[in-house]
């Protein structure tokens, strides 16, 4: 490995300690404390709020966030390993949350003590430690709004491939929304179906429109398609009774700009289109996605940092969610996503941590925001 300014033994460690933390979405309380100290040893000054959200800042100036997630899905699954125990085992760092979030936790925390040692001439930085990230965070990001002001942002909960020398620079992600359709048709003993209008085979309409339905295609920056799925069908009737009631839900991932009142027209239309009289849309909830502009300084300082550091930087658009929309979106934050995690180590069991990705990914977000800040 070549020479790096981050310490790779503090990564590591910390990496170790907080892996050693259980913090599920919600009980962040013993984590949020911990990065708290951890700050107050470099000589920071952290703020902890009533969701336990940790802020701490250095500098003055243009301002740039840097931002990962304190907790961590159940360790669900048949684990080898303990889930809390950090143990490491060729160079990896094994335990739930090791890759998603803890290790961009770790990372910021060794950018927070090398800016510490030596501050940054100009600008300013964020760090905002999050909590309830796996759970939706709703409610634990609104209080942030007007509080967190950045010019720009980085969320570290993505990944870098150290071995083919790829750093993923997510730059937007999909919108995603449900609808929950009611299909209403008459019922009766299922001995006389002639006397009854079978809800399920009307539902089988939309169900089968949806298959063909051709949605936008994303052109730019890279390709990506929106997505409609049936994810969910039910009826509450009885095996002899023909149901007069169908529920389905689809699932809808909009191009990223995509606002909720048109991805309502877009899907609301074609369930109309489609079955046309005898339903309704009861529900309907929607996060809007996020693009950022290549042209966005944050775009460029990352870019040129991975070159810099020998990585081919490859743009992407999420497949799913990201909370980097949420900052964009909510924060006026323009946010991109970038390592240190490893690929697919998300929500798996016996998830890790390669140290390489640790180290290399904490390296490029350290120098993104050097960059960036001397813009
Ligand atoms: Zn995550």
């Amino acid at each position: 490995m070549e020479k790096t300014v981050c310490n790779k033994n503090f990564l590591v460690k910390t990496l170790v300690e907080l892996v050693q933390i259980p913090s599920l979405s919600g009980k962040e309380e013993k984590i949020a404390e911990k990065v708290a100290e951890t700050l107050k040893t470099f000589g920071y000054q952290p703020k902890i709020d009533e969701y336990y959200n940790v802020v701490a800042e250095i500098g003055s100036g243009k301002t740039i966030l840097l931002n990962a997630h304190l907790d961590h899905v159940p360790p669900v699954g048949n684990w080898k390993i303990n889930p809390y125990s950090g143990k490491i085992v060729n160079g990896k760092v094994y335990g739930v949350g090791a890759s998603d979030n803890k290790s961009g936790v770790s990372a910021m925390l060794e950018i927070a003590r090398i800016l510490s040692e030596n501050k940054p001439r100009k600008g300013r930085v964020i760090f905002l430690f999050t909590s309830r990230e796996e759970s939706g965070g709703d409610e634990a990001r609104k209080v942030l709004v007007g509080k967190v002001k950045a010019d720009a942002g980085i969320c570290l909960d993505h990944h870098i491939n150290t071995k083919k020398r790829v750093a993923e620079l997510t730059v937007g992600c999909k919108g995603i929304g449900n609808f929950e359709v009611e299909v209403y048709g008459k019922s009766y003993h299922s001995s006389e179906p002639e006397k009854a209008v079978n809800a399920i085979y009307k539902a089988a309409k939309l169900v089968d429109a949806v298959q063909k339905l051709k949605l936008p295609k994303i052109k730019k920056p890279v390709k990506e398609k929106a997505l409609l799925n049936v994810t969910k069908i039910n009826t509450d009737g009885w095996a002899t009774r023909i149901p007069d009631l169908c529920r389905l839900t689809l699932n809808y991932r909009a191009p990223p700009k995509e606002d909720k009142t048109k991805a309502e027209k877009r899907i609301g239309g074609f369930i109309k289109r489609t079955l046309k009289k005898d339903f309704k849309v009861v529900k309907f909830v929607y996060r809007q996605g996020y693009l950022l502009n290549l042209k966005n300084p944050i775009v460029k300082a990352a870019e040129k940092s991975a070159k810099s550091l020998g990585f081919k930087p490859k743009i992407s658009i999420a497949k799913g969610w990201v909370d980097a929309a949420t900052l964009t979106n909510q924060l006026k934050i323009p946010t991109i996503c970038m390592g240190p995690t490893t690929p697919g180590q998300a929500h798996v069991e016996n998830e890790y941590e390669e140290i390489q990705n640790l180290v290399w990914g904490t390296e490029l977000a350290l120098k993104t925001v050097l960059n960036y800040l001397s813009l």
